[in-house]
């Protein structure tokens, strides 16, 4: 019953509801859907184990055990199907960047296989279960169901029903750095998205509202700026690979926004963003915004990247660190001769020697980078007594 409901609770974290989102982030969201898809699954393994293992004596009310346990096969085969197919199609989803799918065709198996177990496992628990076809229970798991399944609805149906109605058109896709795109989005027809600095958006660019070809991208344009909206795209795979040949005039659609990047409402007296490589792209929404607000509190961008020619918008962050008192701090791996900044990775010994001074372990940190950068400086922070609650970090990818 336990693996049941952690499953059906799964879809509603899948359901890409703000209220969720904006609360808890993306990070959170999908690690607690991780954790639970492994709850989930070692509760089912062990389900059959627990009627028939030797610690599962006969009830003393049950001695015959015919109240608990059916030996009737039609009741039994769909939680057989559902008990084979649930660790294939977990560790399908652990393993998808290894087995080489598209991320749209896994999406496509993860919905489906998702709503087969859910109804296999339905089939089995009013059939099999003693205590599930109780009224109460059954309409406990009906409800549970039916939430599970507008989850689905909402992302496959609503939403694209939604962005139909409030299409965006691209203004311009231009070069910001090596093998890296800015692109522009004007709203079409409407007043365009209420976002904070530092949210992000599924966007779909080229294809119709219902399709699947959509990707996360945070917003790197300030609210304050208007009803453009700009994202900075690194190269990486079919889409954003492709990103250089669209043409303004594309139709796209936006299901956002999403996150909790977000430093608006929070009363630190400075802001630390750090940022490795494209996950400069929040980062730079949220300076952009503190400019225009006339932000007074001390910020410091702490920028990583291999190469200099991966750095964005450079000039822009001169003009930040001259005319807003922005510290802007680049580091390096791979420097060219002349460079006369940080050389090295954005690690914890950077952040040691850039945030130790006792007053800064009061402010606010923003990171967005990869994996390796932000588990080093979050445990670097963590070392130097900064609070968790005042560090907001998102991954652009997940295991
Ligand atoms: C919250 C968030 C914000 C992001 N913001 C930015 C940004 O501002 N700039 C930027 O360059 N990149 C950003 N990314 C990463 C970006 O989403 C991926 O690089 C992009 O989706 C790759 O798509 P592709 O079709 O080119 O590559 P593919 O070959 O299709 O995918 C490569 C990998 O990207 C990831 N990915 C692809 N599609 C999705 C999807 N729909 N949802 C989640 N992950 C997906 C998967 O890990 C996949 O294996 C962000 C990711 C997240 C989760």
């Amino acid at each position: 019953m336990l693996a049941y409901a952690v499953i059906l609770v799964e879809f509603v974290l899948s359901g890409r509801f703000r209220s969720i989102s904006a609360r808890l982030g993306m990070d959170v969201t999908m690690r607690v859907h991780q954790l639970f898809a492994r709850t989930a699954l070692a509760l089912a393994l062990l389900h059959p184990f627990l009627y028939r293992g030797a610690f599962n004596p006969a009830l003393p009310w049950d001695a015959t055990r015919q109240f608990t346990l059916t030996d009737d096969f039609g009741a039994l085969a769909s939680g057989i199907a559902a008990w084979v197919l649930l660790p294939g199609f977990v560790l399908l989803a652990m393993g998808r960047d290894r087995i080489g799918f598209s991320y749209e065709t896994w999406r496509w198996m993860h919905g489906l296989g998702a709503v087969l177990i859910a109804g296999l496992l339905l089939h089995h628990t009013l059939a099999a279960g003693r205590y599930s076809t109780e009224a109460p229970l059954a309409v406990l798991w009906a409800v549970l169901l039916g939430i599970a399944v507008l989850s689905l609805v909402n992302v496959y149906v609503f939403k694209p029903l939604l962005q139909r109605r409030r299409a965006w058109t691209v203004a311009s896709v231009k070069p910001a750095g090596l093998k890296t795109w800015e692109l522009t989005l004007q709203p079409d027809g409407h007043d365009g998205l209420s976002y904070e600095a530092g949210q992000f958006v599924w966007l779909n660019v080229g294809h119709s509202a219902f399709s699947l070809r959509e990707n996360p991208f945070s917003i790197s344009s300030a609210p304050g700026t208007g009803p453009a909206l700009q994202f900075v795209i690194k190269e990486l795979g079919d889409f954003t690979r492709t990103l250089g040949q669209v043409a303004p005039g594309t139709r796209a659609y936006l299901d956002g926004p999403h996150g909790n990047l977000v430093v608006a409402g929070r009363g630190e007296p400075g802001i630390a963003l750090l940022a490795g490589g494209v996950g400069v792209a929040p980062l730079l929404g949220i300076l952009r915004q503190l400019r225009l607000e006339g932000d007074t509190r001390p910020t410091s961008l702490v920028y990583g990247n291999r190469v200099a020619e991966q750095i964005s918008y450079r000039d822009e962050l001169d003009a930040l660190a001259r005319d807003h008192g922005t510290e802007v701090v680049h580091v390096l791996s791979e420097p060219p001769r002349d460079w006369q900044g940080r050389i090295g990775m954005l690690d914890a010994a950077v952040v040691r020697e850039l945030f130790s001074a006792p007053e800064k372990r009061d402010w606010l940190y923003v990171l967005c980078g990869p994996p390796a950068m932000m588990a080093a400086v979050e445990d670097c922070l963590i070392d130097l007594g900064v609070p968790a609650r005042q560090i907001l970090s998102e991954r652009f990818t997940y295991d």
